[in-house]
């Protein structure tokens, strides 16, 4: 947390300072937890995007008071190195990368997680529409992640930048989370359009197998891909012979293209009412006078 005066008038920069918080996001989480019940009966919990750390350290905390810090399993990952934090795995990778799915997975063992909780924010470039297009790619990452690694009935929250495509976003969250809310807890600022979707009760459709397909094709091993239900999309069909005339190309009124060589015809049908008839009238009548 940095000095400037603007976050020490700000009461949950304090606030976090006193009770040993790397960061002030610490209290977002457990606003949500207080208003949704996120963590009283979790045990294995996944913190993407981590870093510093604040959110892995409420969850310690959390599982300490209830007793739980022994069989309870907490990862946290992120891009940047974080400082160790009791009872929680530090994991520095990319969560859009496969092999960082397969090194969670490999932590958890065959354990499914209760939960996976993300606080995913880009660099901000200040460019709105870039900014929000790379947040909704890391919650669809996180999401991923989710998909491979919940129980039925498990939990997914992601911090979300609300804007004018977020409600297809949570439509895409209600294919696997028949409860899904969007939730503004009071120490995120009125200013910032962030706010968290919190998805209860996974459950994913049925035939639905969660299989770890990279963002990247390359990185896929051949006959990995998506299919029937993982594939829940709309099926491109291409109709006619692909060789074809091409609707994209301009044609050279010489060109030998069999029955369609030019010849100019007449339209089809003419026009009822055209805009030009009156335009036409008007020049007859005129050329009549003249000859007169
Ligand atoms: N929840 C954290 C806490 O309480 O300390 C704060 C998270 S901070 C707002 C957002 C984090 O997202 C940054 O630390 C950033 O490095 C991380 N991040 C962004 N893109 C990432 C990615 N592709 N993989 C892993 N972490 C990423």
């Amino acid at each position: 947390m940095g000095k400037a005066s603007k976050d020490k008038r700000d009461v949950y920069y304090r606030k976090a300072k006193a009770l040993g918080y790397r960061a002030r996001s610490a209290f977002k989480l457990e606003q949500l937890d207080e208003q949704c019940d996120l963590l009283s009966k979790a045990t294995n919990i996944v913190d993407l995007c981590a870093a510093p750390g604040s959110w892995s350290q409420y969850i310690a905390r959390r599982m300490r008071d209830l007793g739980r810090a022994k069989e309870s399993r907490i990862i946290a990952i992120d891009l940047q190195e974080m400082a160790p934090i009791e009872g929680v795995k530090m994991l520095q990778a990319d969560i859009t990368k496969k092999s960082t799915l397969e090194e969670i997975l490999r932590y958890f063992g065959n354990t499914p997680a209760d939960i996976v909780v993300s606080d995913g924010a880009p660099d901000v470039t200040g460019l709105h529409d870039i900014d929000e297009y790379v947040q909704a790619q890391l919650v669809l990452a996180a999401l991923n992640v989710a998909s491979q690694m919940l129980r039925p009935g498990g939990s997914f929250v992601a911090k979300v930048f609300r804007q004018k495509d977020t409600d297809l976003l949570y439509s895409q969250l209600k294919m696997y989370f028949p409860d899904v809310a969007v939730v503004k807890p009071r120490s995120s600022r009125n200013s910032s359009i962030e706010a968290f979707v919190v998805c209860r009760n996974y459950s994913p459709v049925p035939g639905f197998v969660p299989v770890i397909i990279s963002s990247d094709p390359s990185k896929n091993a051949e006959g990995e891909a998506l299919s029937d239900m993982n594939r829940i999309a709309v099926p491109f069909i291409s109709a006619g012979d692909l060789s074809g005339l091409d609707s994209d190309m301009s044609y050279s009124l010489d060109a030998d293209i069999g029955d369609l060589s030019y010849v100019p015809l007449p339209p089809v049908v003419a026009p009822i009412q055209p805009p030009y008839a009156e335009a036409l009238r008007r020049k007859r009548e005129a050329d009549g006078q003249k000859q007169e």
